[in-house]
């Protein structure tokens, strides 16, 4: 459905707008399909499905055991989990005890998890599946699997004002901001969302509840009736079990990021393009969509809708979208239902069409603000004179744009230090005030490389300061996707005539590799040096110590399967994906690959001595087949 335009000069772009009744909170929604249609299943995770009835009763006894440790209206429950059956009954749980669930990745440093579930203002803490809550909580803390011996309670009334969940994101001082959405909000991008996606999807939930997206996935589906089909953590890192999973499911709906997209596409190319033959709508948000990577879509997929979606946490998950049913130019498109878009400028006023300016998020979706920070929501929540009717606010989302002649808005990049790596949302000086709080750390400036793929650290400290030492406390302290891959200890920052670090100077160092490789590390036959090699290849560094991990060295999950091809390419061995993030180092890996040779030796060798024997015994019984 076009979004409606009503100016068609300047840059204020207004989003068809929602119908004002009728909608009620999603979850509510989702117990008025188990009403209506119990058996239907709403969710397979963990090999197995769930009943929309059967979710509705897990989620409902949840709620009351909630209500019962003090949960309830006005109060947050922390969800600790990651990708599992559990997690889904868990968070509709909170929604219908009246509570706000604030999601925890538990994937992550246990430093960062005990700060956030302790300062979030959490009543009770949930887990499901494996994760275990720090030991020390002043909070109840329930299992979202335990048994519930009482009666399921009916969910508590809740207001569009009342908060339904809050998610963190990288804050600029090195504290995450934790953005509140009120039910209203949620209500409207769901809506908003049914709209644009009509009907009853299969979809695939790849992103980790702590991470927005998931929201659009969780109650876009739940609340139309389709399935949830929650891939777990080892289908995610490996593409070629999430296209089987797409094909054992049927998969019809897809959102990722575009690096996810592009991995699962090399995966189904090896493995036969049909396994996303069920795929109806591919739906890429959180970074920049790659040109390259759309053409790639059409090329492999003609029949297969691809969308470009874009939008802030703080604006409740989206707030533009660009559909293509054929190749055409990437943009970020143009206003969801009940959005509204203004390009301004310096002085907060429309720029003319085609010019660059920052851009502003109105509507139904703009959030509560930061939990706990006024001063961080007054400064990124303005009010919104441009929307008809009073007491409306906009956000600015520190992104630049500019609107194209056919309505659409170009993304041009960002106007502050905030990047996108891997779809997480980084603000540098986050991780750089991290890092100024380890011992012997005088300063420190964080870069992304061009590619935006990882960060390098440059750090002033103490004489006897290793990048052991600042790699160790930094990933202790922070998510692993915001550990710098590369730490430079320097004497002194070069500065700018202003005295300031100079962060061009900067990025032309991270451009040149910190050491030569040590003497055997990358040439040489034996198997440690072949494994270096790849390691080498795919992380682009020639400094790799063999007992360091992986993900230290800046590889990712996604990189993993990069590894794979490279370890096939030097070694002559493809080692599944699954073992790979079991052997983390290069030493574990070559240790790895050194049993897999020897076993397979072995079992050529058993293979050859079974021939012998089996020929042997033919010839005794002079009975050839
Ligand atoms: P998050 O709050 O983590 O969803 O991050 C929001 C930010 O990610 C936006 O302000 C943009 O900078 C970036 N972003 C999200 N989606 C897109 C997209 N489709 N294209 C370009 N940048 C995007």
């Amino acid at each position: 459905m076009p979004p409606e335009i009503t100016d068609t000069t300047g840059t204020l772009l207004f989003g068809q707008p929602l119908p004002s009744t009728g909608q009620r909170p999603v979850h509510e929604q989702v117990a008025a399909i188990a009403q209506a249609a119990p058996d239907q299943i709403a969710l397979h995770a963990d090999g197995t499905g769930v009943t929309y009835a059967g979710l509705h009763d897990q989620a409902s006894r949840i709620a009351a055991r909630l209500a019962a440790a003090g949960a309830g209206p006005g109060s947050r429950v922390g969800v600790l989990a990651g990708p599992c059956a559990g997690m889904v009954p868990a968070v509709l749980g909170v929604l219908q005890a009246g509570a706000a669930y604030v999601p925890v990745d538990p994937a992550q440093p246990a430093e960062r998890i005990a700060r956030l579930l302790g300062g979030a203002g959490l009543s009770a803490v949930l887990t499901a599946g494996p994760a275990e809550a720090p030991a020390g909580l002043s909070v109840p803390v329930l299992r979202a699997e335990d048994p519930f011996p009482g009666r399921p309670t009916s969910s508590v009334q809740v207001s569009p004002s009342d908060a339904a969940y809050l998610i963190h994101t990288s804050g600029s001082t090195g504290e995450p901001k934790a953005v509140l959405v009120g039910h209203g909000q949620l209500t409207a991008s769901t809506q908003a969302r049914q709209l644009v996606y009509p009907g009853q999807a299969v979809f695939l939930l790849v992103s980790p509840l702590a991470f927005d997206s998931s929201v659009a996935g969780l109650w876009g589906t739940l609340t139309t009736g389709g399935r949830l089909v929650v891939a777990s953590a080892d289908e995610v890192r490996d593409p070629a079990r999430l296209a089987d999973l797409i094909a054992a499911q049927q998969v019809t709906r897809l959102l990722c990021i575009p690096s996810l997209y592009s991995v699962l596409l090399d995966a189904a190319e090896r493995a036969g393009l049909g396994v996303l033959g069920s795929l109806d709508t591919v739906i890429v948000a959180g970074e920049p969509l790659p040109q390259a990577l759309a053409d790639r879509h059409f090329a492999l997929r003609p029949g297969t809708v691809l969308v470009n979606e874009y939008g802030p946490t703080e604006a409740t998950v989206w707030a533009s979208y660009q559909r293509f049913e054929h190749a055409a130019p990437v943009t970020v498109g143009a206003p969801v239902p009940g959005v509204n878009l203004y390009v301004l400028g310096e002085d907060l006023q429309p720029v003319p069409r085609g010019t660059a300016g920052e851009l502003f998020i109105g509507g139904a979706g703009v959030s509560c603000g930061y939990a706990g920070d006024p001063e961080a929501t007054s400064r990124a929540f303005l009010s919104d004179p441009f929307a008809p009717g009073p007491a409306h606010r906009m956000y600015r989302s520190g992104d630049l744009v500019r609107c194209t002649p056919e309505g659409t808005l170009e993304f041009l990049g960002r106007r502050d230090q905030q990047v996108k790596i891997r779809g997480h949302r980084i603000e540098l000086g986050a991780v750089e005030a991290a890092l100024r709080t380890v011992p012997g750390v005088e300063d420190a400036v964080v870069l992304a490389n061009p590619g935006l793929t990882q960060l390098t650290a440059f750090v002033v400290g103490r004489p006897e300061l290793t990048a052991a030492d600042v790699r160790d406390a930094a990933a202790r302290m922070l998510p692993e996707v915001s550990v710098p891959r590369q730490v430079r200890i320097l004497g002194a920052f070069p500065l700018t005539t202003n005295g300031k670090a100079d962060r061009l100077q900067l990025a032309a160092l991270a451009e040149t590799p910190a050491g030569e490789p040590a003497a055997g590390q990358v040439t040489g036959t034996d198997l440690t040096a072949k494994v270096t090699a790849a390691w080498a290849e795919v992380l682009k560094t020639t400094d790799i110590p063999a007992e360091v991990n992986f993900f230290d060295l800046g590889g990712h999950s996604l990189t993993m399967f990069q590894l794979q091809d490279a370890l096939e390419k030097h070694t002559g061995i493809r080692p599944p994906v699954v073992a790979l993030f079991q052997h983390t180092t290069v030493a574990a890996q070559a240790a790895m690959l050194s049993d897999v040779t020897q076993e397979s030796d072995l079992s050529r060798r058993n293979r050859r001595i079974a021939a012998r024997r089996a020929r042997a015994g033919q010839s005794d019984q002079g009975n050839p087949a």
